[in-house]
C-alpha cells in the first residue's frame, strides 16, 4: 500500500470508527426503522457539537458542521445507514444479533467513516463555510434519498455539490476507482400478466395457452438488448420471475412475469420500457391471450458530474497516489439511491477498493463483513475534500 498516510486525528480516531461499525453490524436495522441507528449518529454528532436535525426522510439525520472561518460555501457528504433482510451466517463476535436483519452492503462502514470524519473536523474545524453530514436511511430499494428530499433536505440545507462513497470488495485495499458520467445503473421492474382461457392439457385446442406465450415473451425479451439498444450502450432485461400453473394436466388461465431492467442512459430506458410492452401485447395477441404490464421506474442511474469527478479524482490521488485510483472505472450495472441527490446537485460517488472479497465476503452475500481496514481511508477521503473544497487554499466556487 502506498498511500501517503491519513492524518494523525483520524489514525487515532481508528479503533473507535472499528467499535461503532461492529456494533452498528451486531445491530442491523431496515429501511426506515433505522431508529436504533440514527438515534446513535443523532447522539454522537450532538455530542461533538454539531448541529443535528432528525426525522428527515423518516429516519435520516443530518448533521451540520460550521467552519471556524466565514465562508458561504455548503456541501453536503452523505452515507448510508441501512441493513438488509437477510439471515448472516458469519460466527464471530459481533455479527447480527437481530433475526433475518444484516449489514451486508458495508453500511455499518460508510456511517462509521463518515461519523469518523465529523469527529475529526468538528475537533478542529479548520475550514470557510457549512458541511452537512447526511445520513440517509433505506438506500437498499426503498429510495431513503429521495423520501429526504421530498422531506426538504435540500431547502433545509442547501449545499453546492454532494458527495458519496461505497466499499468495493473485489478491488484492492488503498484503491479508488471513480468515473465521470454514469457509474450506476437505472433500476427499473416489471410485471406483466397473461391471461387466457385455460383448459385441460390434452385439449389445448379449445382454449388459449398463456403458458407458450409466456415462453415466447421471455425469449424475445431477450432480442430487446441485442436488437434494438445500440451495441455500444449498456442495458439488462432479466425476467427473474415466472408464476402459473398448478395441475399437470390443466392449462393455466394466467401466467405472470416479472424481473428487472437496467440501463445507463435515459434513450435506453425509455426504448426498454416501450419494446417490452410492445412484444408483450403482440405476443399475446399472437398467442390469443391478453397482457396486462407494468413497468415501474425505480432508481435513476448514478451519473457523476465532470468537475466534481476530477475534483474528487485530485482528492484520492493526495491520499493513496496516482497509481492507485482509476478515473476511468467501468459502469456497474447495479443501482444506487445516490442518483436522486445527484439528479438535485452536481456531485460524485466513488468506490473505495475492500480487498479480495474471498470466502463470500460479497456485497449482498450472508458471509459478509466491512473490512474495518478501510475505515480509516474513507474517513481520510471525507476530510481531505473538505479541506480541498473550504479550506484555507481552496480555490474561488
Ligand atoms: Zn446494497
Ligand atoms: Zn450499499
Amino acid at each position: 500500500m502506498t498511500y501517503t498516510g491519513p492524518m494523525e486525528r483520524i489514525e487515532a480516531l481508528r479503533p473507535d470508527m472499528q467499535a461503532w461499525r461492529r456494533d452498528l453490524h451486531a445491530h442491523p436495522e431496515i429501511a426506515y426503522q433505522e431508529e436504533r441507528t440514527s438515534g446513535l449518529v443523532a447522539e454522537k454528532l450532538r455530542a461533538w457539537g454539531l448541529d443535528v436535525h432528525t426525522g428527515i426522510g423518516k429516519t435520516g439525520v443530518v448533521g451540520t458542521l460550521k467552519g471556524r472561518h466565514p465562508g458561504e460555501r455548503a456541501i453536503g457528504l452523505r452515507a448510508d445507514m441501512d441493513a438488509l433482510p437477510l439471515q448472516e451466517t458469519n460466527t464471530f463476535e459481533h455479527r447480527s444479533q437481530n433475526e433475518g436483519r444484516m449489514h451486508a452492503c458495508g453500511h455499518d462502514g460508510h456511517t462509521a467513516m463518515l461519523l469518523g470524519a465529523a469527529k475529526a473536523m468538528a475537533e478542529a474545524p479548520e475550514f470557510a463555510g457549512t458541511v452537512h453530514f447526511i445520513f440517509q436511511p433505506a438506500e437498499e430499494g426503498e429510495a431513503g434519498a429521495r423520501a429526504m428530499i421530498e422531506d426538504g433536505l435540500f431547502q433545509r440545507f442547501p449545499v453546492e455539490s454532494v458527495w458519496g462513497l461505497h466499499n468495493w470488495p473485489g478491488q484492492d485495499v488503498g484503491t479508488f476507482d471513480v468515473r465521470p458520467g454514469p457509474i450506476m445503473a437505472a433500476t427499473d421492474t416489471f410485471r406483466i400478466t397473461l391471461t387466457g382461457h385455460g383448459g385441460h392439457g390434452a385439449m389445448p385446442h379449445l382454449g388459449t395457452d398463456v403458458v407458450t406465450a409466456a415462453a415466447s415473451l421471455v425469449s424475445a425479451a431477450q432480442t430487446i438488448v441485442s436488437r434494438t439498444i445500440n451495441p455500444i450502450d449498456s442495458a439488462v432485461v432479466s425476467v427473474t420471475m415466472i408464476h402459473g400453473g398448478e395441475a399437470f394436466n390443466a392449462i393455466p388461465s394466467t401466467v405472470t412475469l416479472g424481473g428487472t431492467a437496467r440501463s445507463l442512459s435515459p434513450q435506453v430506458r425509455d426504448t426498454i420500457e416501450q419494446r417490452l410492452g410492445e412484444m408483450a401485447h403482440h405476443i399475446a395477441a399472437a398467442h390469443g391471450v391478453s397482457a396486462e404490464y407494468h413497468y415501474q421506474r425505480r432508481y435513476p442511474p448514478t451519473v457523476n458530474a465532470p468537475d466534481e469527478t476530477a475534483l474528487a479524482v485530485e482528492v484520492m490521488r493526495s491520499i493513496v497516489g496516482e497509481a492507485n485510483v482509476n478515473p476511468d472505472g467501468q459502469p456497474t450495472m447495479g443501482g444506487e439511491d445516490f442518483a436522486f441527490m445527484l439528479q438535485e446537485k452536481p456531485g460524485c460517488y466513488v468506490r473505495l477498493g475492500a480487498g479480495p472479497g474471498q470466502a463470500g465476503c460479497m456485497l449482498h452475500n450472508t458471509g459478509y463483513d466491512f473490512n474495518d481496514d478501510i475505515l480509516t481511508l474513507g474517513a481520510t477521503y471525507w476530510v481531505r475534500l473538505v479541506q480541498r473544497l473550504l479550506g484555507p487554499d481552496a480555490p474561488p466556487a
